[in-house]
């Protein structure tokens, strides 16, 4: 066999390594739990499963990053009652809490919704109704998305992601 032909097979396995990378492909499958919610974020999302990933100051990841155009609304996952939150890491933020007592955060909004907003204040709202705007507060500087946590029955977090997973549509596929 010619030194070319016993490399064209590695060549192509290569090509077809390079293709692959280019193609967007299916996001994991989830093995977690999915919650009864609505996608946090309007229009087209993207997102990976990144809980638990390395953070600074060796801190692990707590939620799901969900990125989103600059200004993309968020909305209530579910009905609930909102508390307005500022934080050096969260930047502009917000605790939902449904009538079970779990918990969803939201961070690094640009700006909130409401234009009676202010830090601890409470107020009711519905399932899709619009609490913030997609942004790079706090230490998201310079990559707009959204941070999201669940916290069953206001405990310790868990992974959103399988829950993102089932609801958010126009996702990395
Ligand atoms: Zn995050």
């Amino acid at each position: 066999m010619s030194p070319i032909r016993r490399f064209a097979p590695l060549v192509l396995a290569a090509f077809a390594v390079l293709g692959a990378a280019c193609v967007k492909l299916p996001l994991p499958p989830p093995d977690g739990v999915a919650y009864d919610i609505l996608c946090p974020v309007t229009g087209t999302v993207s997102f990976t499963d990144d809980w638990h990933a390395p953070r600074s100051g060796g801190t692990l990841h707590e939620g799901t990053d969900v990125v989103a155009p600059r200004g993309a609304p968020s909305v209530a996952v579910v009905d609930g009652e909102i508390k307005w939150a500022v934080g050096a890491k969260s930047g502009y933020a917000i605790w939902l809490e449904d009538e079970d007592g779990n918990e969803y955060f939201y961070a690094h909004f640009d700006s909130w919704a409401h234009t009676d907003a202010a830090v601890e204040a409470e107020r009711d709202v519905v399932a899709g109704e619009v609490i913030g705007y997609i942004g790079d507060t706090g230490n998201a500087l310079g990559w707009p998305h959204l941070h999201f946590e669940i916290h069953p029955d206001g405990g310790p977090p868990v992974n959103p992601y399988p829950s993102i997973y089932a609801e958010c549509t126009d996702r990395n596929e």
